[in-house]
């Protein structure tokens, strides 16, 4: 089987049918573009930042970002690499940012919200980003938007900080797609509305299930509320989709759920454009795609939609794809 897989590495991803889904790899740091590569990963669809700014004693600088951003840009080669700006606090924290206590630490100042607090690490962040985007296909995203405005004054800064850039002389390149998470139940049912000002969206199913679902992504005993396959899981995914290609725009999902054996047959019914996935698993999901057919899937997630539980939904897709 690994033999059979590793004969899929150079190839592009097709249904059987010929439907064409991109595969891309999650990172955490620029030495996991050899994996992604040696895994035949077709772009980087979250690199996630955090990384940079752990077990450290104090902010990375600018420099120091700027070198691994354009390290992961051109060890990618031309392909695209969605970075995903700084997604601290919940889980994470930096021992060097002083922040308060809070109650609910996946509900309070995480992510975006701390970046507006902490504007000048955001700033900085982004000035490396920019600064980078000369040495390959950069594409921005922002973690855990949960409204327009909050969008709108993300790439409003980094617009500022382009322009900033440009007056000091420094090229920035001139087409960086931006984009957002969609992790939020509030940005999923609005997703129509964010499609017009966005430029993809990548559904981030680790948070968006836990926040649809009211239940902590770490804790056990409400581990049994964590269903990927429930239908009303399933319904905030195609609104998304459907959002995005009826503006033109491409939806991907980086969450655990990119990658999972059942879940791909149900998301490539939805229409999903891009999978991103862990390295390790993406030549067994190009081999599972290279032997579903696009229209039956389709007609498969159309029903799924129609179930009431996590269950019905997991027998449907068996049955379907005989697993
Ligand atoms: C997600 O929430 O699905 C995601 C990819 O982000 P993280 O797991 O880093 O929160
Ligand atoms: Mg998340």
């Amino acid at each position: 089987q690994k033999a059979e897989w590793a004969l899929l590495k150079n190839e592009p991803t097709f249904t059987k049918d010929g439907k064409q889904v991109e595969l891309a790899a999650n990172i955490g740091t620029p030495q996991d573009v050899e994996g992604v590569l040696h895994n035949g990963g077709e772009a980087v669809g979250l690199y996630r930042t955090e990384f940079l700014y752990m077990e450290r004693e104090q902010l990375p600088t600018e420099d120091e970002q700027f070198e691994a951003y354009k390290q992961v840009l051109e060890s990618m080669d031309g392909k695209a690499v969605v970075v995903r700006t700084l997604d601290i606090g919940g889980d994470k924290h930096l021992p060097y940012l002083q922040l308060p206590e809070e109650m609910n630490p996946f509900l309070g100042l995480r992510a975006i919200r701390l970046c507006f607090e902490e504007q000048e690490v955001f700033r900085t962040q982004l000035r490396a980003l920019l600064r980078a985007s000369m040495f390959g296909n950069l594409k921005i995203m922002f973690p855990m938007i949960a409204t327009l405005d909050e969008f709108r004054s993300a790439k409003a800064i980094l617009l500022e900080e382009r322009e900033k850039l440009q007056n000091e002389g420094i090229n920035v390149a001139e087409d960086i797609e931006i984009g957002i998470m969609v992790e939020i139940p509030s940005t999923a049912v609005l997703a129509d509305q964010f499609a017009k000002e966005v430029d993809f969206f990548s559904i981030g199913t680790n948070d968006l299930i836990q926040y649809t679902m009211a239940a902590d992504r770490m804790n056990e005993r409400v581990s049994y509320l964590y269903q990927p396959y429930n239908p009303a899981i399933l319904r905030l995914v195609k609104m998304v989709i459907d959002a995005a290609h009826k503006e033109g725009k491409w939806a991907g999902m980086c969450g655990e759920m990119a990658g999972d054996e059942i879940a791909i047959p149900l998301l490539l019914g939805l229409g999903l454009d891009e999978f991103s996935m862990s390295a390790s698993s993406i030549l067994r999901a190009r081999s599972q795609i290279k032997q579903l057919d696009y229209d039956q899937m389709g007609l498969m997630a159309e029903e799924a939609l129609q179930k009431s539980t996590t269950e019905e939904v997991m027998e449907l897709v068996n049955k379907v794809t005989k697993m």
